[in-house]
């Protein structure tokens, strides 16, 4: 489906289903949405389950929905895979993962970004994957997001530690306080004592920096960036 992402053409879930797993997920968008959505008549099955009666997440992931591939547009375009779910959430079945990135190795016109709270399962699902079929697909990108300093220093060395020729992808939404990447550059170092992100090209393309929109008001607050993809 289109989308209003900035970063991105489209967005596509395959799954729906997620529970918070940090500070950045106190206003999660994606919640609210599924809430509503599984009162909708259309889509009322796709998330059946994923939300109690109060509107939050259970922890359930919905079955595979395969089909959302089928809808791309033919010309090559970016593409979020999972607005409405962690594709690595611990209650994800890996092999379904296997299956969801071995659809974006099938459509190789197109970039599709793959994006979690969660860098370990991303790690250990990935390197699974490639102890299976001794490759990872380049047309997709790993990213994490990371809303305040503690996730910057322990997620991201997580993310460009995993073993992929890919390209990975940093999003800092919500921003709940000021982040130091330690993007300076070091051509003065050997390539092997280089920051991690010059060596994994880590490319910051999701800063989301907005004001006074969280509900507890303060220099910085959550996106209110648009998800117009079901
Ligand atoms: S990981 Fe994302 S979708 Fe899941 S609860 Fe957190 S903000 Fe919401």
């Amino acid at each position: 489906m289109p989308t209003k992402i900035e970063w991105c053409k489209e967005s596509i879930n395959p799954v729906t289903g997620c529970s918070k797993c940090s500070p950045g997920c106190d206003n999660c968008y994606a919640e609210g949405t599924a809430f509503r959505l599984s009162r909708m008549p259309k889509t009322a099955a796709k998330y059946a389950g994923v939300v109690d009666e109060r509107g939050r997440w259970t922890g359930k992931i919905s079955g595979l929905d395969l089909s959302v591939f089928d809808r791309l547009p033919q010309k090559p375009c970016s593409v979020f895979v999972g607005s409405m779910t962690d594709i690595f959430h611990e209650n994800m079945i890996r092999h379904v993962v296997r299956v969801i990135i071995a659809e974006a190795f099938n459509h190789p016109q197109h970039t599709f970004l793959f994006l979690t709270k969660r860098p370990d399962n991303m790690r250990e699902i990935v390197t699974w994957f490639i102890s299976l079929y001794r490759k990872f697909p380049q047309n997709i990108w790993l990213g994490v997001t990371v809303c305040n300093q503690q996730e910057v220093d322990e997620k991201i060395p997580i993310l460009t530690a995993i073993p992929v020729e890919s390209r990975f992808f940093v999003s800092l939404e919500p921003l709940l306080g000021p982040v130091n990447l330690h993007f300076g550059r070091s051509d003065h170092l050997p390539s092997n004592e280089k920051p991690f992100q010059e060596r994994h090209h880590l490319i910051p393309i999701l800063y989301q920096v907005c004001y006074n929109t969280s509900s507890k008001g303060g220099g910085y607050g959550t996106s209110s960036i648009g998800r117009g993809e079901y």
